[in-house]
């Protein structure tokens, strides 16, 4: 079987995580969680993202958190930006790594911005060039490939139109974002080794939400596809507020616990990802999503076999 020996995982918590939330993270709070992060080993942190402050209140704050990180040289702290004015707001508090977003519905893109999801990439020239410009590496994101709630199943050639007209604009380090939770494994595993045979040049990333159980299965495909980045969110945190049902992305937790099970090397310390994923939770005042930290981990629960003679503690 091939499988990849090692992944990098982003932590989007922050992001994904908190703007569905309604408790609200200060500052302060905010970069003690990335210090924390980057303490248990995670390498791509996305701090927030530079959304209006009204349509998404939970972000209001990521240029303060951007001005007064900490950075560490071996961390990359990204953003997720709607527009240009994203990168105006990136240039002016030090954020070097922005990432776009397109949705692959061409009904969702045709009702929301009357244009097509290829039209909507195109317009994101301005944003490149200025980002360019200013030393900003810019990233793109195509949410609901693997199908969306208004067309069901989104045809692959319109998955690759996206592609390309990202990789017109310079952009070659793409996002499979799997918004709406549709996405399966035998699906995933397809579509990843075609993206892959087609674009080799693409750095490409996986993010799913567990929505219907099949997270942990389409990171699996992903990686037997020989994909090998992935974002995921502590405590399971996540949603999305346009999608019926949206549910919460992937934990971190689950995902570092399955690799470290299978000695997939991801540099994250699963015990600390663990507490962090606790107390994100209670400080939101919310349960914890991640299988893992429920029940522990496998290394857990190593226990002395029971003794007793004639006892038959089998459960049947
Ligand atoms: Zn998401």
């Amino acid at each position: 079987m091939e499988l990849v020996k090692e992944i990098r995982i982003c932590e989007v918590g922050l992001r994904d995580g908190l703007q569905n939330e309604p408790e609200l993270l200060g500052v302060e709070e905010k970069l003690a969680y990335i210090d924390r992060l980057a303490d248990a080993g995670v390498k791509v942190i996305e701090v927030g993202s530079f959304m209006h402050p009204k349509a998404v209140p939970q972000m209001a704050n990521t240029d303060e958190v951007f001005r007064r990180l900490s950075r560490r040289d071996d961390v990359e702290y990204r953003a997720l930006i709607p527009n240009v004015r994203g990168v105006e707001r990136a240039i002016a508090c030090g954020c070097t790594k922005v990432k776009l977003n397109v949705s692959a519905s061409r009904a969702h893109n045709l009702a929301n911005l009357n244009a097509t999801p290829e039209e909507t990439v195109a317009g994101f020239k301005a944003a490149v060039e200025l980002a360019e410009a200013n030393g900003i590496t810019i990233s793109g994101s195509i949410s609901m490939p693997f199908g969306s709630p208004w067309e069901h199943e989104i045809p692959v050639e319109q998955v690759r139109r996206i592609v390309e007209a990202y990789l017109t604009e310079g952009i070659s380090e793409i996002s499979l974002s799997d918004a709406s939770g549709m996405a399966y494994p035998s699906q995933v595993y397809e579509l990843c080794h075609k993206m892959r045979d087609w674009y080799p040049e693409v750095s490409w990333w996986l993010h799913f939400h567990n929505t219907r159980g099949m997270a942990l299965a389409n990171v699996y495909a992903g990686m037997q596809a020989g994909f090998t980045q992935y974002d995921a969110s502590l405590a399971g945190l996540g949603g999305c507020p346009f999608i019926p049902n949206a549910a919460g992305n992937l934990s971190t937790e689950d995902l570092a616990h399955m690799c470290e099970v299978m000695g997939i090397q991801t540099g994250l310390d699963t015990v600390q990802i663990m507490e962090m994923g606790n107390d994100l939770a209670e400080r939101l005042k919310r349960g914890n999503l991640s299988y893992t930290a429920k029940a522990g981990r496998n290394s857990d629960l190593i226990r002395e076999l029971p003794t007793g003679q004639g006892t038959n503690q089998t459960s049947k």
